[in-house]
């Protein structure tokens, strides 16, 4: 019998100069980048979020702690990669995600077609399985005012239904 479960995750960072912007596994132009312990992916970060959750298996701050020296730069999508072997690790296989991130600037529109093959790459899963949306707020609150940028993600994971293996 397949098992089904949900799962959902937010994030937030501050945008900052003379940082990179790095979001769904790539980097992008802009004036400013996303402050943090990792490389900030906070698109990413939602992502691994929803997956310990859907597995109920804590959250990225649980697993990967910004205390540790082991996490100081780094890429985002090794922690993705390690999340998914952890969901693995319980038997659960990736169903689908559905990602927003909500920004002013830059638009990502163009850039959202590399961001969901990166993911699935990441993900071991098809294009298809990977949605990636991004909205502003119509210049209101903090991603209004672009002091920083917010992600949002929700994910269905399954078991039973093929191969939980990950890598
Ligand atoms: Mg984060």
């Amino acid at each position: 019998m397949t098992q089904v479960r949900t799962g959902f995750g937010f994030d937030v960072h501050r945008l900052t100069p003379d940082r990179e912007l790095w979001l769904g596994g790539i980097r992008i132009p802009h004036t400013h980048g996303l402050l943090g312990h990792s490389d900030a992916d906070v698109l990413i970060h939602a992502l691994c979020d929803a997956l310990l959750g859907a597995a109920n298996l804590r959250d990225i701050g649980y697993h990967f702690p910004d205390t540790s020296a082991d996490y100081a730069g780094i890429d985002s999508k090794i922690l993705l990669r390690r999340t998914m072997q952890l969901v693995a690790e319980k038997g659960y296989c990736l169903g689908n995600a559905d990602i927003t991130v909500c920004a002013e600037h830059p638009k990502l529109s163009p850039y959202i077609p590399a961001m969901r093959q990166t993911l699935a790459a990441l993900m071991n899963t098809d294009e298809d399985n990977v949605s990636v949306k991004a909205t502003t707020t119509e210049r209101l609150g903090f991603t209004g005012r672009e002091e920083g940028i917010a992600a949002y993600a929700s994910v269905l994971i399954e078991k039973g239904s093929g191969s939980s293996e990950v890598l």
